[in-house]
């Protein structure tokens, strides 16, 4: 009998492990909650476990998918992003059953997921990070620390909850009333969102380009870095747009970077696909930010440029096997663009589209596309989860090819019921700056013509509607 592989999440990155582990010989065993009975994650693996109704919780729930991997009889777990991905106790509960977690382990995870502890292991390390603060003290000792902290390094000034993530939990303070003011509400937010309500503070990068690095660490201390991703165009302190390599025209900086970032991973004893990302000044210097413990949504951009399998080689490595190359053997190839093609109105704020029915999909294609999508046409999007439908990413030779090809890759995906970022990623594909290759992650703030689109103006925007009237004929034969 196949050797099984359970999936513990949904949507895109579900199937994209299901993919990975199927081509490697292995069953995948997919799990869901009832709101999720239509998605294709749940279609495509050889079996699925109902987990219960959720929402969210069920994926949620460490005993509930260690019981459904040893029910199964599968060996081991892949957490994917989001969800149960950087929590120590299901990696913990994971090595407690004998169960493979596909992943670094919990002490790993749980340090690194605390960013004091992580700037702490980085500064002994001797690795440059941003002048930052200890955890705050609870109440007006925390208070006091903190308007010291500005009083030294002055505003702007970035609160951060420890154990954020996923660009939650991060304020921006430009004055000391606003200092006082949000302490208590940034940890009550950080205590419902991370269970933890712990906030530091780090000096502001002022403009910064985000920049990470892509590394692989096997068991037998072979770390290598797979190069750079450019993340600067965000929303939210989240990423929209994700580039690889860095467009920074400057060789021997993105060279000491990656050097750097395989020094962070030995310095935290890293094992298995990690991240490692930084902010870049305008005068190029670079500060370590985080080290996410998981594959990283934009991993397909690095996938791209070099060729290798990011989750191939997550499992391999969690199974005991050293990795196939050596950094020598590590090229980078051209440009990749991935533009998250996410159910929201940006002219509304990027809100969620909520609970909305995909009533066209026409997806592209072409030399140098690759989509990770889990939606098709008739899918019901639940309002529940996360707004991403489909990850678009495109690979050229040159970097003018690359854009090009997104362009047109753009021009020619439709998806109509919910709104989406597809027109306004096409306003992004048009802007000189962005052609450049010169945004930082003030880009979307600084360029609001971007926002200036007709959903409906362009010929595939009208050869939607004749498709989705087309359609809606079909199951409406009376309708007027
Ligand atoms: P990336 O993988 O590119 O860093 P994000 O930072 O946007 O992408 O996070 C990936 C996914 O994981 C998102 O769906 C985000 O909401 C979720 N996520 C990340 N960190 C956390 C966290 N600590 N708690 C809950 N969800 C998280
Ligand atoms: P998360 O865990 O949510 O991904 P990060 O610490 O990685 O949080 O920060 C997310 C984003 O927030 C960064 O990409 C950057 O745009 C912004 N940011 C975080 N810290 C700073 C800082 N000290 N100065 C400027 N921008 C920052
Ligand atoms: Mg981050």
């Amino acid at each position: 009998m196949k050797k099984k592989i359970l999936v513990a999440n949904r949507g895109e990155i579900a199937i994209r492990l299901i993919r990975a582990i199927q081509e490697l010989g292995f069953d995948a065993v997919a799990v869901y909650e009832t709101p999720d009975e239509m998605s294709r994650h749940i279609r495509i693996a050889d079996e699925a476990v109902l987990l219960g109704d959720g929402p969210r919780c069920d994926y949620l729930n460490i005993e509930k998918i260690v019981a459904a991997a040893k029910k199964s009889g599968a060996c081991a777990i892949h957490p994917g992003y989001g969800f149960l991905a950087e929590n120590p106790f299901f990696a913990k509960a994971c090595e407690e059953t004998d169960l493979i977690f596909i992943g670094p382990n919990s002490k790993i995870i749980s340090d690194l997921g605390n960013k004091v502890i992580a700037r702490q292991i980085m500064a002994d390390a001797g690795i440059p990070m941003v002048p930052g603060s200890q955890n705050l003290k609870q109440g007006r000792e925390g208070i006091t620390e903190a308007l010291e902290f500005a009083a030294t390094y002055g505003y702007p000034i970035m609160l951060k909850a420890t154990s954020g993530g996923g660009g939650r939990g991060i304020r921006r303070i430009e004055t000391d009333e606003e200092m006082v003011e949000q302490i208590p509400v940034a940890r009550s937010e950080a205590l419902a969102a991370f269970n933890d309500d712990s906030v530091y503070l780090e000096k502001v990068v002022i403009n910064p380009k985000h920049v990470e690095v892509q590394i692989l660490a096997d068991s037998f201390g072979n770390t290598v870095h797979l190069g750079t991703r450019d993340c600067s165009i965000q929303r939210r302190n989240q990423k929209l747009i994700e580039i690889a390599p860095s467009m920074i025209k400057n060789q021997p900086l993105l060279d000491e970077i990656c050097d750097t970032a395989v020094k962070a991973a030995k310095a935290s004893n890293y094992l298995n696909a990690g991240t490692v990302e930084f902010l870049i000044d305008k005068d190029q210097n670079y500060y370590f930010m985080e080290i996410n413990t998981r594959v990283q949504v934009e991993h397909t951009v690095t996938e791209m440029i070099t060729g290798i399998d990011i989750v191939r080689n997550q499992i391999n490595i969690a199974f005991g096997k050293p990795l196939s190359f050596t950094q020598d053997n590590v090229n980078v190839r051209g440009h990749a663009i991935e533009v998250r093609i996410n159910a929201e109105d940006p002219k509304n704020d990027f809100m969620p589209e909520g609970e909305k029915k995909v009533s066209v999909y026409r997806s592209t294609g072409g030399f140098g596309v690759r989509l990770d999508g889990f939606v098709y046409q008739g899918y019901i999007i639940p309002e529940v989860y996360d707004s991403l439908l489909v990850k678009l990413t495109v690979h050229g030779f040159t970097w003018d090819e690359t854009v090009g090809r997104l362009k047109r890759c753009l021009q020619n995906f439709a998806i109509r019921g919910p709104k989406t970022t597809i027109p306004f990623y096409e306003n992004i594909a048009r802007e000189k700056d962005f052609v450049n290759g010169d945004f930082d992650t003030s880009f979307i703030e600084t360029h609001p013509h971007i926002f200036l689109y007709d959903e409906d103006a362009s010929e595939v925007g009208k050869l939607a509607r004749f498709i989705a009237e087309i359609h809606y004929r079909r199951e409406n034969p009376f309708a007027k």
